[in-house]
């Protein structure tokens, strides 16, 4: 019995430990990475009561009777501007101009907007029009964050809006998650290059690249190894040197059973292979284990395995090293659009596109499910998950999808399918 995805994941991250190294970074280079401590407001946010209108400042009761037919005349005796408080009182009968984002004085309790104001009868007086409901188009202290409130916890992700949080509470120094070192090892005589040319027989190294930035996407430091031939001394070499060096060794290629892959008898000589070969497709040769100590996960070499094995087991890997434990995808239940008929008795992860369909999510398999196809990797919003030894689907079954993107999503009438959902 092969292990379940889920066994598979359990296993890999109950071995895998929060990194807990706190390092600091300016705001402006902490985007995307994992706070270590909660942040706190320092003040009130905002830190005074002020102006969300141009307008006028007033006493709503000086103007309970104001209508355009029978304006109420105030006297206005100064301007608040943004970054420009006034400090007089007001007394009955008497206004502040008032710009938005100005502090409101104590005195008055109402803003009215401009528009419903008219020229005075002398230019130090202003007729209003209508008549405002106590507090309207104020923006009172500390309605926004409380002094001391936690405004993003620790683990939270420091995003665009997280970082105008923090710039708002006053930090400009972050406290984060020392982003884990994950090694990338390719392992293949065949490997070359981008910038090499091709001899006959060999391929681009396209996995080490792929997987550079899946790592970054997932919150990791990437650390690029150059590929190993598959010569067990050499692949030896490379992962003792990866172990001293990385939290987390990611190998790609040499972990089936060809005569040349050389991967799991490495992992065992120099630490522990804890599983080998999981029930799904693409990516079933997939092995964990440690190497001196340090977790490894051993993808398979074919590109699109590589990345859905990476998406399952490295990511959630990643995320666990970052302290994080809510690392699962959402997953939804939703309409096939098309047939899908390949049956197998592994579970299936099925690259797709999601399509609106009349206002709803369908999925869009693509055509070509092949593990070395690189173009179906390419716009994948969904991967559908397709129960051992079930099919085959028909249009307008209803399948569980784990949700990568909205990237993708068009009209489904807009479509015109081209090959693996490109259009
Ligand atoms: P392996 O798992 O080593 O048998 O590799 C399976 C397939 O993936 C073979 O066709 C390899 O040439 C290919 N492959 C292995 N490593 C890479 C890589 N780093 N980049 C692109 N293709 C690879
Ligand atoms: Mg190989």
């Amino acid at each position: 019995m092969l292990l379940s995805v889920e066994e598979a994941q359990d296993i890999i991250l109950r071995n895998i430990d929060p990194v807990n190294r706190e390092t600091v970074r300016p705001l402006i280079s902490a985007h995307m990475a994992v706070l270590s401590r909660e942040a706190n407001a320092r003040d009130d946010v905002p830190p005074f009561t002020n102006s969300s209108m141009d307008g006028y400042a007033v006493r709503a009761d000086d103007i309970t009777g104001a209508t355009e037919a029978k304006p109420t005349t105030l006297t206005v005796i100064g301007t608040a501007r943004a970054g420009h408080p006034v400090f007089a009182t007001l007394k009955p009968g008497q206004c502040f101009k008032i710009m938005t984002g100005a502090p409101v004085p104590d005195s008055a309790d109402t803003v009215v907007p401009v528009e419903w104001t008219a020229p005075g009868d002398r230019p130090d007086t202003v007729k209003i029009l209508k008549k405002a409901r106590k507090g309207l188009y104020l923006r009172r202290k500390g309605e926004d964050m409380r002094r001391g409130q936690v405004v993003a916890p620790a683990t939270t992700v420091i995003t665009s809006p997280v970082m105008g949080m923090l710039a708002t509470i006053g930090i400009d120094q972050v406290p984060i998650v020392d982003p884990p070192r994950v090694a990338i090892l390719a392992t293949g005589d065949e490997l070359r290059e981008p910038g090499q040319p091709l001899e006959l027989g060999t391929i681009r190294n396209s996995n080490s690249y792929a997987l550079y930035g899946a790592i970054l996407e997932a919150g990791g430091q990437p650390i690029l190894y150059p590929s190993a031939p598959d010569n067990a001394e050499a692949i030896q070499a490379l992962f003792q040197q990866a172990a001293h060096e990385c939290d987390l060794l990611v190998s790609s290629g040499g972990v089936s059973v060809g005569d040349f892959d050389f991967v799991k008898s490495v992992i065992e000589s120099l630490g522990h292979l804890t599983m080998w070969r999981v029930n799904l497709k693409p990516g079933k040769p997939l092995a964990f284990g440690d190497v001196l100590g340090v977790p490894i996960i051993g993808l398979p070499g074919n590109p699109v395995s590589a990345l859905i094995t990476f998406e399952l087991f490295v990511r959630p890997a990643i995320r666990t090293l970052l302290g994080e434990t809510d690392w699962e995808r959402p997953r939804m239940r939703l309409p096939l659009l098309t047939d899908f008929t390949s049956h197998e008795d592994r579970r299936q992860y099925v690259r797709c596109r999601l399509l609106s369909d009349n206002g709803q999510l369908a999925l869009w398999p693509h055509d070509n499910q092949g593990s070395a196809v690189q173009t179906s990797w390419q716009n994948v919003d969904a991967l559908m998950i397709v129960p051992e030894n079930t099919g085959p689907y028909h249009a307008g079954d209803m399948l569980d999808a784990l949700m990568l993107s909205l990237a993708h999503v068009r009209p489904r009438h807009e479509f015109s399918p081209g090959t693996n959902g490109v259009d």
